[in-house]
């Protein structure tokens, strides 16, 4: 039954119907526990509310199925709308985005035009900005982007994750450019062929990432709620005697805040992730995939 709900919530996420419809009727569902609202002024206010808990964020300006040329230049004008808001409310932010939303599957010059201008408006302000990780078959390319970026900048970093079995291989392959790396387990649904299919494998990379990339002396940011994990990661810094500046925790806005404020309080650093903006749905059906669990949010808020 999980997995056929795990099925279902995938599919969902990558329907552009169903996405499309969503934006047209605003936050519904009970998605406000899993995102900060609408307007880039809702997100502001969420982000210093967690700068007071003693958390940093990384927002993200949401946005999934583009068509059109004038739709990236959009998204990326967002994204810069984004760092400027943080950086006029002396917010404690940095910024992910996604290559597909500033037209990667369109036009990759116009996507690589946009990401310099974010990545220029961004190094004005002394802000670092990441490139989150899609499916399978954007890996490749937003590596290779990812790689031609940071030959002219030092404000960029990626996302790789635990599922895949080509992962081991890229963290070797971006040590050379002293990468820093968001490390997680995936999200997205992937033929056998290029994930692992059982969880225990993927916790088992996951664990094996998190140390190659650490003691190749490289920053990590280990972006996961599942407390193993953590402990873990926590295990390999005390172990090795890694420095607290070149690690950060990182988990999704709205989940296991309860972690969140005890790692807090031990003296991590912790980055929560904060998605704002209309185009909610496919990232709430991920987090719905991830935790079918969480489908009780929707029935609650169904008939409120
Ligand atoms: P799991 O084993 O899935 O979960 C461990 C425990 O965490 C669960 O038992 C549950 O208690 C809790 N939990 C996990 N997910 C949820 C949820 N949705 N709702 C409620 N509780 C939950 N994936 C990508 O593919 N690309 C990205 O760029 C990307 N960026 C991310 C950024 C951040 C900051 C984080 C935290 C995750 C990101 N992910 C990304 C998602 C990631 O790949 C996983 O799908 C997600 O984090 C769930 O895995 P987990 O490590 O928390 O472990």
């Amino acid at each position: 039954m999980e997995v056929l709900m795990r099925n279902m919530f995938q599919s969902l996420a990558k329907n552009q119907p169903a996405n499309k419809l969503a934006k047209r009727y605003g936050l519904r569902l009970g998605a406000a526990r899993f995102v900060a609202g609408e307007s880039i002024n809702m997100a502001i206010d969420a982000v210093k509310k967690l700068n007071k808990e003693g958390k940093v964020v990384t927002l993200d300006h949401l946005g999934e199925f583009i068509s059109t040329e004038a739709e990236a230049v959009e998204s990326a004008a967002m994204c810069i709308q984004t760092l400027d808001a943080i950086a006029e409310a002396k917010a404690e932010s940095n910024l992910s985005l996604k290559m597909t939303s500033l037209g990667l599957d369109i036009n990759r010059e116009l996507c690589m035009k946009n990401m310099r201008n974010i990545l220029d408006r961004a190094k004005s302000y002394g802000n670092f900005v990441r490139i989150d990780m899609e499916d399978y078959g954007h890996c490749q390319e937003s590596i290779n982007i990812y790689k031609e970026l940071r030959q002219e900048y030092n404000n960029v970093g990626i996302v790789l994750q635990a599922y895949l079995y080509r992962t081991e291989a890229d963290i070797a392959d971006l040590n050379d450019l002293h990468a820093n790396l968001r490390l997680v387990k995936g999200a997205y649904k992937e033929s056998p062929s290029v994930a692992f299919p059982e969880k225990k494998d993927v916790d088992e990379n996951f664990k094996k990432i998190i140390k190659q990339h650490l003691l190749n002396g490289n920053y990590a940011a280990v972006a996961t709620h599942d407390e193993a994990m953590v402990e873990y990661a926590k295990s390999v810094v005390e172990e090795y005697g890694i420095h607290k500046d070149q690690f950060e925790f990182q988990m999704l806005y709205g989940i296991c805040e309860d972690l969140q404020d005890r790692l807090v309080k031990e003296g991590y650093k912790v980055r929560i992730y904060v998605p704002y903006g209309i185009d909610w749905f496919g990232y709430f059906m991920r987090r719905l995939a991830e935790r079918p669990a969480n489908v009780w949010f929707i029935v609650k808020n169904f008939f409120k």
